[in-house]
């Protein structure tokens, strides 16, 4: 039986707790929150509620039959995180943590974001509970997602541009740590994927996996059985985790993490710290990192945003180690043309992180037979991508 993490918070050697001793006191009060009210039958009855009728989950499994007949090999399936209330997986999670929030009397919200889909879906939770929502952003990246300014500003938050050191998502980051140690006492740093320091990286997964224990009761519904392989893309890893996680003790159930192979590997222009990095400790957690011979985090690429992260969650760098799920990569050249047979051929126009694991899922089927299946987590709706595909296929808006 997967039982993991630890008490403090390990994967094995991945995970744990490198913070600050400023912060110690509010990751305990944290954790010791988290444990109180994970299993309390009320807290767990006033998030499924949130799910159904604030997000619309269950959210359905699509048969891609179209697209199957056409490759002539497994049969793919898609879940439907993209018809979610704002059109992905990330606001599963901050409706737990902004649950959490409300419960430890807490009215202010902080996150950091970096193409501005958490902050989008942070700011959405809380204009919806009346808490109070400030969200770090790099200044370059406020340039970047003027669409997504726009929308945090609609939904009621605060967007500080953030202009130290390149002004991107790390900066973010250490500013939004800073702003928590100062205002701990009435501040709720809303985390938006399976990384940071413990109990994070858990919390964050267990609040995901409704989507994989949606999938246990659809599939066989759907198919007779469970799916033969699970793929999702992975940029911090949550809707990797979320899927994932209830299959862990389906050992049958093949897993398969999709990391953002960016130009090619082979160009050192990627984001694939799990198919091409190295341990080592960034923010608050030890986990596989872009990084050089010395620790210095370098830059990362990809055409989807979201994937352009220099590190991973600890729990697919422990699922690696264990041979438990594999990982792979896929070029932006790839995932474009994923995207673009999805909207073709399907009729859903898929987000670009999501392609990538699309494009995996497309080359898997063609080497199997007709009677196996790949459940494919359809991590979020393209909609906010249209510019950047107009853009690769020079095309003027
Ligand atoms: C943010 C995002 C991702 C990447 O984040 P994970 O934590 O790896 O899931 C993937 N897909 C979509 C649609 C996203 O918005």
């Amino acid at each position: 039986m997967y039982d993991f993490p630890d008490q403090r918070g390990h994967f094995g050697p991945y995970g744990g707790v490198f913070v600050s001793e400023t912060l110690m006191y509010a990751l305990e009060e944290l954790k010791e929150t988290y444990a109180k009210f994970q299993h309390d039958p009320e807290f767990i009855a006033e998030f499924n509620s949130e799910l159904k009728h604030f997000v619309g989950r269950p959210s359905p499994i699509y048969h891609a039959k179209r697209w199957s007949d056409e490759i002539g090999g497994a049969q793919i399936y898609f879940k439907r995180e993209d018809l979610n209330h704002t059109g992905a997986h990330k606001i599963n999670n901050v409706i737990g943590q902004a649950l959490l929030a409300k419960r430890m009397g807490k009215p202010r919200i902080i996150a950091e974001t970096g193409a501005g889909q958490h902050g989008v879906a942070t700011a959405t939770i809380c204009a919806r509970f009346g808490l109070e929502c400030i969200i770090y952003m790099g200044s370059v990246d406020v340039e970047r997602q003027a669409q997504n300014i726009y929308r945090m500003r609609l939904l009621g938050a605060t967007v500080v541009p953030v202009e130290s050191g390149s002004k991107t998502l790390k900066d973010a980051l250490n500013e939004a740590m800073r702003d928590w140690v100062t205002n701990v006492e009435n501040t709720f740093y809303i985390i938006g994927t399976v990384a940071g320091p413990h109990p994070y990286p858990a919390m964050v997964r267990d609040f995901q996996s409704v989507i994989g224990t949606e999938c246990i009761t659809q599939m066989p519904e759907m198919t007779g059985r469970q799916p033969d392989y699970v793929l999702a893309c992975v940029g911090g890893g949550s809707n990797a985790m979320g899927i994932f996680y209830p299959y862990i003790n389906y050992p049958d159930v093949k897993l398969i993490g999709v990391e953002a192979a960016g130009d090619g590997i082979a160009t050192g222009r990627h984001a694939a710290a799990l198919c091409a990095g190295t341990p080592g400790v960034l923010h608050g957690n030890r986990t596989y990192l872009i990084q050089d011979a010395n620790g210095q985090i370098m830059e990362t690429h990809s055409v989807s945003a979201g994937l352009d992260y220099p590190g991973v969650g600890p729990e697919h760098a422990w699922l690696k180690d264990i041979n438990r799920a594999q990982y792979t990569a896929v070029t932006d050249d790839d995932a474009l043309e994923a995207f673009h047979n999805c909207c073709r051929i399907e009729g859903i126009i898929p987000a670009l992180e999501t392609s990538h694991a699309i494009a995996y899922a497309c080359q898997l089927a063609k080497t199997l037979p007709k009677d196996q299946t790949i459940l494919v987590n359809l991590s979020g709706r393209g909609d906010k991508d249209m510019h950047t595909v107009a853009q690769h296929t020079k095309v003027k808006l």
